[in-house]
């Protein structure tokens, strides 16, 4: 019988990865860090219950590290198969991998020279030699049509609308003459959000895995253009900064597309942007050149030059660029990732920044649990940043009309273009009052049955005799 095991984002958001096995043969999907809490970290280091050498292949909803970032490590622990995405995904990986790796070497110094790991010599969890087989083993499968992977499993991708290359994957399964559809839905986007399409609507199968990121919240209703106007011009009054921690994917090309918006409309001050994040060029850059994911109003700015830039951006590199900023006194908008703040250079503009009430944080996306953002998002009043306690008196924004994951009647919506319902549905990515918000509401609106799976639980596939 075809069975699924979920190896992570059951009972939480991130560590995405669902074997699926039939007629012997083992197919991957998704191949995420786990991140945030670090009870759920430290399963990054445990091995996988299932030996990697026995996985076939791999295949990727979408580039995002909580659904790739342990790649590095599955390779190095044995795997050797194929790793199957489309062409924006495979470049995305490109650039998210080599500097996921870096931030993990990075991380494993500073512990080092902090002396604040309980390890003599903390080890990264992977590093950048890990990561150029990895890049080596991606495969290029098509952006919508089906692509058979073995006499056992075809995959097709649908446009998710969450980030560039985002795909939900109909996975039709085949044992002994018998076909069963499973659909992963990935992380599913917004509806009507600048740059990218809205999510497909779904197909029909016979089992659904669907996140449940927000399955118990809704964005707010307000756009997100006025919510960042009042922002800006608020803090520009006051002379103070804007810090926004921001994944390099996504999140920074939505900025960008709307700081220029508002500065064509004299809504806000033409105030320098600086980008520091040496990935932001490149990632901005593939923005531009996937056309086959933009949507109608995308494509008609278009002609009017980029519609990616600020008026005064600057993208700084490299680290002496990066520490420039610190001279800068004047009104800004610093973008920076990680985007919530569990790395990278993000961190010396928070230390920097945070304190004085001038400034304002800004948040723009999910903020897990465990992370700095968390806490942020929370009203901690103090981060520990580089083993450090730092006092947070800087306003703190939370920009939810940013997000790139559906809230939840988006959530409904989608599921609601499913042509007939699952026979089974299993809720994933999602902390747990989210994924039980959910599951409430399918079984009140669809009447379809909703499962929460447990952490390493495996389950039947095929149809009940
Ligand atoms: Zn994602």
């Amino acid at each position: 019988m075809p069975k699924v095991t979920f190896l992570g984002a059951a009972g939480t958001v991130t560590g995405s990865k669902y074997l699926v096995e039939a007629e012997g043969k083992r197919l991957l999907v998704d191949c995420g860090l786990f991140q945030g809490l670090k009870e759920l970290r430290l399963r990054n280091w445990n091995p996988l219950p299932e030996k990697p050498a026995s996985f076939d292949w791999c295949v990727l909803t979408h580039a995002h590290l909580d659904h790739t970032g342990y790649l590095p490590r599955l390779v190095r622990d044995g795997f050797h198969g194929p790793i199957y995405a489309d062409a924006a995904t495979i470049e995305l990986c490109n650039i998210l991998l080599p500097d996921s790796a870096h931030l993990q070497e990075e991380d494993a110094a500073r512990a080092a020279r902090h002396k604040y790991s309980k390890h003599k010599t903390p080890l990264p969890l992977y590093s950048r030699e890990d990561v150029a087989p990895v890049l080596k083993a991606l495969s290029e499968i098509p952006r919508s049509a089906p692509f058979t992977i073995s006499p056992q499993f075809t995959v097709r991708p649908h446009d998710a609308g969450h980030i560039l290359g985002s795909a939900s994957l109909e996975l039709t399964i085949t044992e002994n003459g018998k076909k069963v559809v499973v659909l992963f839905s990935g992380d599913i986007g917004r509806y009507d959000q600048p740059i990218l399409k809205n999510p497909e609507p779904p197909p029909a199968c016979d089992v659904l895995l669907c996140e449940s990121t927000y399955g118990d919240r809704e964005h707010p209703a307000a756009s997100a253009e006025d919510a960042l106007a009042e922002v800006v011009n608020r803090v520009v009054k006051r002379g103070g900064q804007i810090v926004i921690p921001a994944f390099a994917v996504g999140r920074t090309q939505t900025i960008m597309y709307i700081i220029r918006k508002l500065e064509d409309a004299n809504r806000i001050p033409h105030l320098p942007v600086y980008v520091d994040s040496p990935m932001a060029i490149s990632v901005t850059d593939l923005y531009l050149r996937h056309h086959e994911d933009h949507d109608l109003a995308y494509t008609a700015d278009e002609k009017n030059g980029n519609p990616l830039d600020a008026y005064t951006v600057h993208y700084m590199r490299t680290v002496d660029d990066s520490k420039k900023i610190n001279d800068v006194r004047s009104p800004a908008i610093i973008i920076s990732a990680s985007g919530m703040a569990t790395g990278g250079r993000v961190l010396h503009h928070l230390a920097r920044l945070a304190p004085d009430r001038k400034n304002a944080i800004l948040l723009v996306g999910f903020q897990a649990e465990g992370t700095r953002g968390r806490a942020l998002e929370e009203g901690a009043k103090i981060l520990r940043i580089h083993g450090e306690d730092v006092p947070v008196g800087a306003e703190v924004v939370n920009l939810r009309q940013f997000s790139a994951h559906a809230g939840k009647s988006e959530l409904l919506r989608w599921l609601g273009g499913i042509p007939s319902p699952p026979r089974q549905t299993y809720l994933t990515h999602g902390e747990p009052q989210a994924s039980a918000a959910l599951k409430a509401a399918i079984e009140t609106q669809f009447h379809w049955p909703v499962a929460l799976p447990q952490y390493l639980q495996t389950v039947d596939l095929s149809a009940p005799k």
